[in-house]
């Protein structure tokens, strides 16, 4: 058990993209460059992403039967070329550009020792899949998480916060003893707040409250009182 901010935290909830490697404006043009040839069915698959944020699918293939026939029909391509593109080109340039372009957070593996030295449950909540072969690129340790769960294999993106009580449920912890960290209050925020969970997210500068900074949050977790820096 840690305290943070005078509450007892027995398990930490990771996001993934943004919030255990930084993934700021040169990542995203990054992104867009690797996926140029396919800019159509990118830009379809964000979109449409977006737009079925919320709806509750209930399981996997519901999920990804909504997601790719949408895509199919907004780009005009076949779902066999959809689905393609997503478990191939796609989940192998995402993979390729974390290898490449993007490090772990600054002493991220401190950070996990320290959490299992003090018997926290951790795991990683994303809307994205194949977290494993991302954490792999990231060349982030498998066991750093006792699980992994994503919105693409719960039917439901987020900000549903079923996937959290999910975890809380498989942890045997109630929410109010677990913490969320995310980078977006619009999706990690909510669904954290709707669970019932604490949470913070992540910026470049902390900005009181539940926004704090990398080195910030590090303290905050590893009860670090020696400074009260806030940037
Ligand atoms: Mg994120």
């Amino acid at each position: 058990m840690i305290e943070v901010a005078g509450k007892k935290i027995e398990a930490v909830v990771f996001d993934f993209d943004g919030t255990l490697y930084e993934n700021g404006f040169f990542f995203k043009f990054i992104f867009l460059v690797y996926n140029i040839l396919h800019f159509k069915i990118f830009f379809s698959h964000r979109k449409i992403i977006n737009d079925l944020r919320g709806n509750d699918f209930g399981t996997p293939e519901n999920y990804s039967r909504r997601v790719f026939g949408e895509m199919a029909a907004k780009t005009g391509k076949s779902l066999e070329s959809i689905q393609n593109w997503y478990y191939k080109i796609f989940k192998r340039t995402f993979c390729v550009i974390l290898k490449k372009y993007c490090r772990p957070r600054k002493n991220f593996n401190d950070l996990c020792i320290y959490l299992k030295k003090n018997q926290i449950r951790t795991a990683i909540f994303s809307d994205y899949g194949f977290i494993g072969s991302r954490l792999e690129a990231l060349e982030i340790e498998l066991d750093c998480f006792d699980l992994l769960v994503s919105g693409e294999t719960e039917g439901v993106l987020k900000p549903s916060s079923r996937p959290l009580l999910k975890i809380a449920k498989h942890f045997g912890i109630e929410p109010e003893r677990m913490l969320v960290i995310g980078d977006r209050a619009d999706t990690d925020g909510i669904a954290a707040a709707n669970a019932g969970m604490n949470y913070y997210i992540i910026r470049k500068r902390s900005a009181g409250g539940n926004i704090v900074s990398w080195n910030r949050l590090l303290k905050i977790l590893m009860n670090d009182k020696t400074d009260k820096e806030t940037a």
